[in-house]
């Protein structure tokens, strides 16, 4: 007869038998590292060498062509249309050189993934010959055939059509055979359909209100570009183990599974050495994230075992987010190479450290001041003072548009679970700094009596100089301040960032222009320009103090004194969103030009829909392991239980085996109770989510999901996993935790 031979290597959620367990099990003890050559040992000689760069246009591309994109990236200026056969002309040569022969506009959709459409330069022309062709007009606008990419309503299927149009300020580049155009996703109406459309009006709101700033401290700035370096957190599985759990391969993350004895309370991973296999991965996909001019710099283990990170020199914010998505992308591909799987989810296990994407930030001008860089001079220092404090206002105002940036079912897990950011924002910015703010708000109550021009005056000469302050960090805190940037941490390991920057960006830019408005009525009413935004400054230091915390954030004391000052402690994902139907939230995106109400509306819709869809998901196959798989697991240990019990009175007689039988006889009764349970839980779980499909409106079907069928996967999580301690090793049909954490 014809078998199929069982190998853990096939991916098969019908197999995973207990056989099949330790067949994967086997199949990673005989995994060896796979090394992986890097095209030259110096980086520089092969960094940005798949990216249509600087070099690159010079070399492809007129002069004139030239000076029109740069014109482009640095101005916005338009392209005409003869100047964009010119650069598409040259760009296909320039690719072309690099073995590409497809093209694609790259975007970035809502639904948190990169998209491509492949078309090829070749075309085919008349007597049986053919052309390379690539026109300006492939270049700048495409319409990929996109009517499933979710859209909020904004683009209904009658008029399926959606653009995707060149983003000039984010390089081309070529992955594989194909060179892929950064690209805005828009409607036919011109409304944004994806990540990046809103990011760059953000960036244009704050570049705009921090230049106007900028103008009263130095003539010179005449832009400012937020920056952002981000530091990814993932998990590697092999891929032997991930075919054999269901649960990981269709939700990423593991449903089902006792905590393992040994957890990270060791923390013996942490700055360990990194495991061969995993370094080879490593070495790999930076390598190829470095061709494609991703200054990857970093990496090390992180907390829990087999969690590593992954960090960049930071960079331009949109550039940055589109590097973050790219090397998403990336780290999965590569990953196969090396049998193994990256797990991006927030909280992939439980029992051990989730995954965060922290989001550092800042903003940078044109003449290369950070402007959150403490200065030595009183006077620069009341530009970063400027900045630092408008900054921590927005946080204070906003605190919930931020909340809302970050919230995803798989980072409900994650905040204020204990181990990461809670879910209360709030700005951490170190003991020296919250002295020196102190101070300045005290003088704002004794200056109340005393008028004196020149007392104001010496206070700015009584800033003290400011000095990096590294000593002082608290990993608990969402937003903190790290000596010259800000540090997001609430930003979860699978989002695109760009959800995140859009945020705080847009909050950022409103705060300050208010503050322009405010410091201009106080010049006007005759106060002395450092005077007046002195005096602004300190009122914002007084308005926001309820935002900085310097405490324990993970702490029960924390949420109480929250409470008592009025900031919000938002648990999960579909209140979070609540944020956006807010009217004054809808206004002032609307204002700083960043979201229209119906991009606003659109946007509440689908990430409500994306979350119910999550748990949905999350419930239908905790279902169906714990009555397929579990279950019937359980009950084949227990016949074996009663068959013991039978053969021990056969053996020893009834009355002997009394103590003997004893044992078998309340393992198969505890077995009993746990599949009753587990059953009884499905089937309530299942209608649960009967009642919630019938739902129309989206908020209120995802907080029935929420809050109905949810709680229902950690039921059936604690009787199943009591039934993993209970069955045979050998019978178990899922890897432990422990398995998929420590076997490598
Ligand atoms: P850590 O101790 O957290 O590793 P680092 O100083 O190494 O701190 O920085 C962490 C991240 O912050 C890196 O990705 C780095 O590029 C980024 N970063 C540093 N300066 C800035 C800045 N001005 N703007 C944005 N990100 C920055
Ligand atoms: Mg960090």
């Amino acid at each position: 007869m014809f078998r199929i031979p069982l190998t853990a290597e096939t991916p098969n959620l019908f197999m995973s038998t207990p056989l099949f367990r330790s067949k994967a099990l086997e199949d990673v003890l005989h995994r060896q590292p796979k090394y992986a050559e890097a095209p030259s040992s110096k980086i520089s000689e092969f960094f940005g060498s798949s990216v249509f760069n600087e070099d690159a246009m010079r070399m492809f591309l007129t002069e004139d062509a030239f000076l029109a994109v740069q014109q482009a990236i640095h101005k916005g200026e338009r392209i005409e249309r003869k100047m964009a056969d010119q650069v598409a002309s040259g760009m296909k040569e320039w690719a072309a050189s690099k073995g590409a022969t497809h093209y694609t506009h790259w975007f970035q959709p809502l639904t948190g993934l990169s998209a491509e459409k492949h078309d090829a330069f070749f075309e085919p022309i008349a007597g049986g010959r053919s052309i390379e062709r690539f026109e300006g007009s492939m270049l700048v606008q495409q319409e990929p055939d996109a009517s499933s990419f979710p859209s909020g309503g904004i683009r209904n299927t009658f008029e399926a059509r959606g653009y995707t149009a060149w983003d000039p300020s984010s390089p081309a580049f070529v992955l594989g055979r194909t060179l892929c155009i950064p690209t805005i996703f828009v409607s036919y109406t011109g409304d944004a359909l994806d990540y990046k459309m809103p990011l760059l009006r953000a960036l244009h709101a704050v570049d705009q209100a921090a230049t106007a700033v900028c103008q009263y401290f130095d003539k010179d700035v005449t832009k400012v570009v937020p920056t952002l370096g981000w530091e990814q957190e993932y998990f590697l599985i092999d891929k032997a183990l991930f075919n054999a759990r269901p649960d990981i391969m269709l939700s990423g993350r593991a449903l089902f599974g006792h905590t393992p004895a040994k957890g990270q309370q060791l923390e013996d991973h942490y700055f360990g050495s990194i495991p061969e296999r995993a370094k080879e991965f490593m070495r790999d996909f930076e390598t190829e994230a470095l061709k494609l001019g991703i200054p990857v710099k970093t990496r090390h283990n992180e907390v829990a075992p087999n969690q590593f990170e992954c960090a960049p020199v930071f960079e331009e914010t949109n550039l940055a987010v589109d590097h973050n998505v790219l090397l998403m992308d990336l780290m999965e591909k590569v990953a196969r190479n090396h049998d193994f799987r990256v797990l991006l989810h927030e909280k992939p296990y439980a029992g051990v450290n989730g995954s965060g994407k922290h989001n550092n930030w800042s903003l940078a001008t044109n003449t290369g001041r950070n402007l959150l860089k403490p200065a030595r001079t009183p006077k620069e220092n009341l530009l970063f003072l400027t900045f630092f404090i408008n900054t921590i206002k927005a946080i204070h105002t906003h605190a919930d548009i931020l909340r809302a940036s970050i919230a995803s079912a798989g980072n409900d897990h994650r905040l204020g679970a204990n181990e990461a950011p809670p879910a209360i924002i709030s700005v951490f910015i170190g003991e020296h700094l919250s002295r020196l703010l102190d101070e300045l708000e005290r003088d704002i109550k004794s200056r109340m009596s005393t008028e004196a021009k020149t007392e104001i005056k010496l206070n700015i000469g009584r800033i003290p100089p400011i000095q990096r302050d590294n000593t002082d960090r608290n990993r608990t805190s969402p937003f903190a301040f790290t000596g010259n940037k800000f540090e997001f941490r609430a930003v979860g390991s699978s989002a695109n960032c760009s959800e995140s920057m859009t945020a705080l960006n847009t909050i950022v830019a409103w705060q300050l222009r208010q503050f322009k408005v405010a410091v201009d009525g106080r010049i006007e009413r005759g106060a002395k320009k450092d005077e007046a935004i002195l005096q602004e400054l300190r009122e914002l230091i007084a308005s926001s103090k309820a935002i900085r915390f310097e405490g324990n954030g993970y702490s029960e004391e924390w949420v109480k004194e929250a409470a008592k000052r009025g900031l919000s402690n938002i648990m999960d994902t579909p209140r979070a969103l609540d944020v956006w139907s807010r009217k004054e939230v809808k206004s002032l995106f609307k204002e700083m030009e960043v979201l229209s109400e119906r991009e606003v509306e659109a946007r509440h819709d689908i990430k409500l829909h994306s979350y119910t869809l999550r748990i949905q998901i999350e419930s239908r196959i905790c279902g169906d392991v714990a009555r397929n798989h579990l279950v019937p697991t359980a009950i084949t240990y227990q016949n074996r239980l009663i068959e013991n019990v039978r053969g021990l009175r056969e053996v020893l007689g009834e009355q002997e085996a009394r103590t003997a039988v004893a044992t078998p006889i309340r393992l198969v009764k505890e077995i009993s109770e746990h599949v009753n349970a587990i059953i009884e839980l499905v089937d309530r779980m299942i209608e649960e989510r009967k009642k919630a499909n019938d739902i129309s409106d989206q908020r209120k079907k995802a907080i029935a999901y929420c809050d109905k069928v949810r709680p229902f996967l950690d039921e059936v999580r604690y009787h199943s996993d009591k039934l993993e301690m209970l069955v045979d090793d050998e019978l178990w049909p899922l890897p432990k935790l422990r398995e998929l954490l420590f076997t490598r």
